[in-house]
């Protein structure tokens, strides 16, 4: 067992600090009081090669891996959350469906301009009815001809209308099961597809620099080529796909929580109360001592969970507690830091005040807490 990094992750992780401080951290407050999405720092993290690091050479990526991925991640999102998202969902829900269960045509036609950040593709599960009971989609896709025809709608789709968004893949009930149950498959649907609207997007309490959209589909033809993956078989691709990308969740979740401890420790040393710095008072070392121990308890649950999915073995159980502690820790150690900060804390220039606000989202998106604690305990056999 050994918790240290390679030269290539470890360098990854200082050039990608360096862009989250250096490029990130002087604008992104500006971005996110304007509900703006940053698209010159999406173009300098493509041009890093941040969208293709789990991709292979091929189609344009860099050949790293999914640690590669999450470590990016968690540097980012030790500045900012809604970049850090950007790319999270730039891939794993994004690009990976289509690196995972594409035909050679469509990785082809679409990962090379993914890759490189160049353009973004969104995913379509949750729907304005159905989120943790993704199954019960009500979107259908019915055969007519060479096409299939869409009707329904999606709800709080990331990345889903950027200027740069190419595509999003949904999931929609193409049949019955002979069990009775709905058979549910997934189609590319191209940005600009007649009977496909992005709605305005969602006033938001934290992510603001990040897009989030509901999107209708009325009548909306895709080709029969667009079904991404065996028909029938969607759901459980959007379910591994989502069990996977809770490996990278919890890695930004340990970015928000250590970016807590970094602000913290800076401002109690500078911060005068009674005379004196209040980093010298006990109660003040002993929340940031407890701050540091969740994000570094964290980070090894994310890196043991993504050490598993590398090896090829079963690694849903150790993603599900990755996540719920990682989202857990992100948000006690938001709120602490903002109680270090005092009033400044609740002020929104301030880092931290940012921190809270996006911090709660962690233990909603990508399975609540809630579907986190099922998915351990049915793991556990119960
Ligand atoms: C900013 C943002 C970005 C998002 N991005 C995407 C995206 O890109 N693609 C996408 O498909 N979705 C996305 N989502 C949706 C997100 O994944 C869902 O919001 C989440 O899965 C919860 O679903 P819901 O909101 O419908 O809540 P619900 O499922 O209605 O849950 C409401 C409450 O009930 C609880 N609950 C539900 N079922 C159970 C149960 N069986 N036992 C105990 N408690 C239960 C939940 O835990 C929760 O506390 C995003 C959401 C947000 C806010």
């Amino acid at each position: 067992m050994d918790f240290r990094l390679t030269e290539e992750h470890e360098a990854l992780r200082q050039s990608v600090r360096e862009l989250a401080r250096e490029v990130v951290a002087p604008v992104i407050g500006d971005f996110y009081e304007r509900h703006a999405f940053p698209y010159e720092i999406v173009r300098q993290m493509g041009k890093m090669g941040l969208f293709g690091l789990p991709f292979p050479e091929e189609y344009g990526g860099m050949g790293g891996d999914y640690l590669a991925l999450c470590l990016a991640i968690e540097e980012l999102a030790r500045v900012d959350s809604s970049v850090a998202v950007t790319l999270e969902a730039g891939i794993s829900l994004g690009a990976m469906p289509i690196y995972r269960y594409g035909t050679p045509a469509q990785r082809r036609q679409w990962l090379p301009k993914l890759t490189t950040g160049e353009a973004l593709a969104a995913f379509g599960l949750t729907e304005p009815g159905f989120g943790s009971d993704a199954g019960g989609t009500a979107t259908r896709a019915v055969a007519d001809g060479d096409d299939w025809v869409i009707n329904g709608s999606k709800a709080f789709i990331t990345n889903s209308g950027t200027d740069i968004t190419a595509l999003v893949t949904v999931t929609a009930v193409t049949g019955v099961n002979p069990d009775g149950s709905k058979e549910i498959s997934s189609f590319i649907v191209p940005s600009g597809t007649p009977g496909f609207t992005v709605q305005p997007g969602y006033s938001k309490v934290g992510w603001c620099a990040s897009d989030t959209h509901e999107l209708s589909f009325d009548d909306c033809r895709v080709p029969a080529a667009n079904m991404l993956g065996e028909r029938g078989r969607g759901f459980a691709q959007f379910l591994r796909i989502l069990d996977e990308g809770r490996i990278a969740i919890a890695a930004l979740a340990v970015g928000l929580a250590q970016g807590c401890v970094d602000e913290s420790v800076r401002y109690a040393k500078q911060r005068q109360a009674f005379g004196q710095p209040i980093a010298n008072f006990q109660a003040i070392q002993f929340k940031i001592a407890d701050m540091e121990m969740r994000a570094h308890t964290a980070r090894l649950a994310y890196y043991d969970a993504a050490a598993r999915l590398l090896a090829g073995e079963d690694f849903k159980r150790a993603a599900a507690i990755a996540k719920l502690y990682g989202s857990e820790a992100a948000v006690t150690n938001a709120r602490e830091a903002t109680q270090i900060h005092g009033g400044y804390g609740f002020i929104n220039e301030t880092p931290v005040a940012r921190f809270w606000r996006d911090s709660k989202i962690l233990e909603i998106g990508e399975g609540t807490s809630e579907i986190q604690r099922i998915i351990i305990a049915r793991e556990l056999g119960l």
